[in-house]
């Protein structure tokens, strides 16, 4: 500790100080409550209130808890890499939502009295304000409901909670001694093996690995745990792959390689699930979810159709050219894209922000974007066909750009033509069939058909312009509905599709990363590539807290991937570029 820091510490105020003001207030009205805001040093931990509702049936107040290094002791060999850190907070964070889950609804009064929240968590294991272990203290942010009477004080309540819950909630969550070592060991061990795997992905280069005996299925379309009774995944011969992991020791599974694999099979075969679970592998997930040793380069994106969507200036020239209304699709723009326009856009967005894989799936996408068969071509002639489909630069994003795809078909052999992998779902396993569709092809006597087109250049230099985001003379507005919503200055951002979108916290977190980079960033000069890159930068040198006003969803904010927040600028009303 600093000579500051022990200043401030000899300053701050006491839980003895606290109490009095508390026993003060009794039966006062509620708005007095503003008077506690403010840091009290709690033994051996530091507890504040940074913002107090406004009555008790609004949203609980902000709440902080610091815990110092010498009270906490988690050793710092459980949080000095950037992947072990994120799975202590990890854990703790679990850990904090059982604690309260066992506390809620002991509190008395009206309202949200003494209601505790914390921030949920699912299968995903995500880099979370909610619980920020650092150099010097853990930091564990929360919601608390100051408790009320009607609509005035109520001392008592309030001292019960911080006096006695508090503390020992303190105590089973954010001290060392009160987890088993060997499950904070085993923690550490999984995301280090993980990590490991994600490493290894370039130098094998692979854009996925699946484990033997994964478990990819989902219990159903509302639980994201795994499907009991599910069949286990393995991995063709052809495609196995053994890594040596620095815990777990070889494991075996299916390296997806670069360069274009097709998935097909019949209907009900577990094609999706298998892609699914891929989309997710870009996140790190969780001890017994089953995909824990499903890995993807963190850099695919999904890719699928979004009737709708809006579209500010995207150059889809690669796909889309001479519609009939002579709109230029190189600076394409519109507020209702059709299916084609819209996969379209999704794929040049997408490489903008700097995607190594497409997937894709052909239940998601629009059917003309994705191929288009030879009689058509010789009936609706090519220089009527404003369509350049997907199958025709495949190869070339692969080979001019190192983009790979992945994608799921059911009805079309088409992409056979251009696949470098042919994989084959048969009752949930998975077979290499491309000697067999290879034969297939060769007995047909059926010639590359598909004439793989040059790649045009995309051009990348959309401005963003500076418009005034102010609301009503006031702060931007800023709002978001579960994950799917973010409205801004009452402007709704939809992110529904934006599939490896998982957490409503990372929803929270776009929107402000999209005001902060609004209001401070955009300056009529950079493009959106260069406002994005340079927050993430800022990102990986400080976290992202600092981005995050002091708003009461604060601890509930998660870390999204760059792409989903390009993503969701881009399908923003208000955007304006040069
Ligand atoms: P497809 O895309 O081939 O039509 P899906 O991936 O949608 O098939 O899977 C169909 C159903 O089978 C889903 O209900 C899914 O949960 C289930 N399923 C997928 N994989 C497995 C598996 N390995 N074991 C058991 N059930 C599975
Ligand atoms: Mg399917």
């Amino acid at each position: 500790m600093n000579k500051l820091q022990e200043r401030i510490n000899i300053m701050m105020k006491s839980m003895q100080d606290l109490e009095k003001t508390i026993k003060s207030i009794d039966h006062k009205s509620y708005g007095m409550y503003k008077s506690l805001q403010g840091e009290y040093q709690f033994g051996n931990f530091v507890f504040s209130i940074d913002k107090v509702q406004g009555d008790p049936f609004a949203a609980p107040s902000r709440v902080r808890v610091r815990v110092p290094k010498t009270t906490h002791g988690f050793p710092t060999s459980l949080y000095e890499k950037h992947e072990t850190r994120i799975a202590l907070e990890d854990m703790i964070l679990r850990q904090w939502n059982k604690v309260v889950q066992g506390y809620n609804g002991r509190g008395a009064g009206s309202g949200n009295s003494g209601k505790i929240a914390v921030c949920p968590c699912g299968q995903e294991i995500l880099e979370r304000m909610a619980v920020v272990v650092g150099k010097e203290e853990i930091e564990g942010r929360f919601l608390m409901g100051l408790p009320a009477k009607g609509r005035s004080i109520y001392a008592d309540a309030l001292i019960e909670i911080l006096f006695h819950f508090l503390p020992e909630m303190v105590e089973e969550v954010f001290l060392y001694g009160s987890y088993a070592m060997a499950k904070l060991e085993e923690n550490k061990r999984l995301a280090e093996d993980q990590a490991y795997i994600r490493g290894k992905l370039e130098e094998l280069e692979l854009v996925a690995f699946i484990a033997d005996g994964s478990i990819l299925p989902r219990e159903s379309g509302v639980s994201e745990k795994p499907l009991k009774g599910a069949v286990p995944f393995s991995s063709p011969e052809s495609q196995q792959v053994t890594l040596k992991l620095p815990h777990y020791g070889e494991i075996t599974g299916m390296g997806i390689k670069k360069g274009i694999t097709v998935i097909v099979g019949g209907g009900y075969h577990g094609k999706s699930t298998l892609l699914r679970a891929v989309e997710l592998g870009v996140y790190n997930h969780k001890k017994g979810d089953g995909r824990e040793y499903v890995i993807t380069n963190t850099e695919a994106v999904k890719i699928r159709a979004e009737d709708g969507r809006n579209i500010c200036k995207t150059d889809i020239r690669m796909f889309i050219n001479h519609l009939p209304n002579k709109k230029d699709t190189r600076i394409f723009t519109t507020e209702n894209a059709s299916g084609s326009t819209s996969q379209s856009a999704n794929v040049i967005e997408a490489i903008e922000a700097g995607a190594t894989a497409f997937l894709v799936d052909e239940d998601t996408s629009a059917t003309n974007f994705m191929v288009r068969d030879s009689t058509m071509e010789m009936i609706v002639s090519k220089e009527k066909e404003p369509i350049t489909p997907f199958i025709t630069r495949t190869r070339a994003l692969y080979q001019k750009r190192g983009i790979s795809t992945i994608i799921v078909v059911g009805s079309s052999s088409a992409y056979f033509e251009v696949a470098d992998t042919i994989l084959q779902l048969d009752n949930y396993k998975v077979k290499d069939i491309k000697e067999k569709v290879e034969q297939v092809l060769a007995q047909q006597d059926k010639k590359v058909i598909m004439q793989i087109e040059d790649l045009p250049e995309i051009e990348y230099n959309r401005v963003v312009k500076k418009v005034d985001m102010s609301y009503k003379g006031r702060d931007m507005k800023i709002k978001t509905t579960g994950r799917d919503t973010i409205s801004l200055n009452k402007e709704n951002i939809d992110v529904r599709y934006l599939e490896q979108l998982m957490d409503n916290g990372q929803t929270v977190a776009i929107g402000y990363f999209l005001k902060y980079m609004m209001e401070t960033m955009v300056d009529n000069k950079k493009t959106m590539q260069e406002i994005v890159e340079a927050l993430y930068e800022q990102i990986k040198r400080r976290g992202f807290s600092h981005i995050i006003p002091k708003g009461y969803s604060a601890g509930f904010c998660v870390l999204p991937r760059k792409q989903e927040v390009y993503a969701a600028w881009n399908r923003f009303r208000g955007l304006k570029v040069q």
